[in-house]
């Protein structure tokens, strides 16, 4: 396997089978470092292109003085109402020892998946190309490693704990929170995705800002030109920031675009 494998095998644990695994995000902790992205990459041996089993998005909400910087890291939920399968026509399937939903990997290029990636709210689905016949790919629960008793490799990554994996009643229990999306995520009443929610705290500003005064003072320069002609420019971002979460790419342009900085 690939040279993650000496960093990510210390935790070998006990893993219930026949229950539904999922997965656990603590917004607050992440910090959008993109660690688990890479690694997952680097365990599944993908090159660096549009095929990303796990993504990390950034979105920006508010304007100054008040700007939120929303963040996500992303797999597969392995829906309990995997919409993916009946579109898949025959190409995936749940298999029960951990709830994992699966590509079949000799129908791995069948169109039938590009009506899967339809169904699936999430955009969880990966083509290597365009092309009606490209290779899909997804995350598979890192599998392989729960067969060893080993956690999913992102889950093992990640430097701040922002992610966590077990059988998903356990981690409803354990961080006492059963909420299925975060804001802006699709709604999930339909697929139910087996995973657990932590959003980020609510920000408090500290220091009170009168802002057409502070936006005075940051334009200027001195005997230069001012930063901006117009407060608006700062607090209108519209067309300017990314402000919208994207999960469900259009195509690879699309999906390279809203995923740039996850390293290819
Ligand atoms: S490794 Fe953890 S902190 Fe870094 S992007 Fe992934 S979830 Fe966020
Ligand atoms: S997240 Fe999407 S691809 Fe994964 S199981 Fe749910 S519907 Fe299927
Ligand atoms: S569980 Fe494994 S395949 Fe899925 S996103 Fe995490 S590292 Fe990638």
């Amino acid at each position: 396997m690939s040279s993650a494998t000496t960093s990510v095998t210390a935790t070998t644990t006990s893993l219930s089978t026949g229950v539904q695994y999922g997965f656990y995000f603590d917004q607050g902790r992440c910090f959008s470092c993109r660690t688990c992205s890479i690694v997952c990459r680097d365990w599944h041996n993908i090159p660096a292109g549009p095929v990303k089993l796990l993504r990390v998005f950034r979105w920006e909400k508010g304007t100054f003085p008040n700007p939120d910087l929303q963040v996500l890291a992303t797999m597969c939920y392995h829906c309990a109402n995997p919409v993916c399968i009946p579109a898949a026509n025959g190409a995936m399937m749940k298999e029960p020892k951990y709830g994992a939903v699966l590509i079949d990997p000799a129908q791995a290029n069948s169109p039938s998946l590009r009506d899967a990636f339809d169904a699936c709210p999430y955009g969880a689905i990966s083509f290597d190309s365009d092309s009606s016949t490209a290779n899909a790919y997804k995350c598979n629960m890192c599998i392989d490693r729960l067969e060893q008793g080993l956690m999913p490799v992102c889950v093992m990554s990640c430097p701040s704990r922002a992610l966590d994996f077990g059988p998903i009643a356990d981690l409803q229990s354990k961080y006492g929170t059963t909420l299925a999306q975060l804001e802006d995520m699709p709604d999930p009443s339909i697929t139910h995705p087996s995973a657990v929610f932590k959003p980020a705290p609510q920000k408090i500003q500290l220091v009170p800002y009168d802002v057409p005064t502070a936006l005075s003072l940051l334009a200027a320069r001195g005997s230069l030109p001012p930063v901006m002609q117009d407060t608006s420019n700062v607090t209108n971002t519209s067309g300017v920031a990314t402000n919208t979460l994207i999960m469900k790419a259009a195509n690879v342009a699309q999906a390279m675009a809203t995923t740039k900085d996850d390293m290819g």
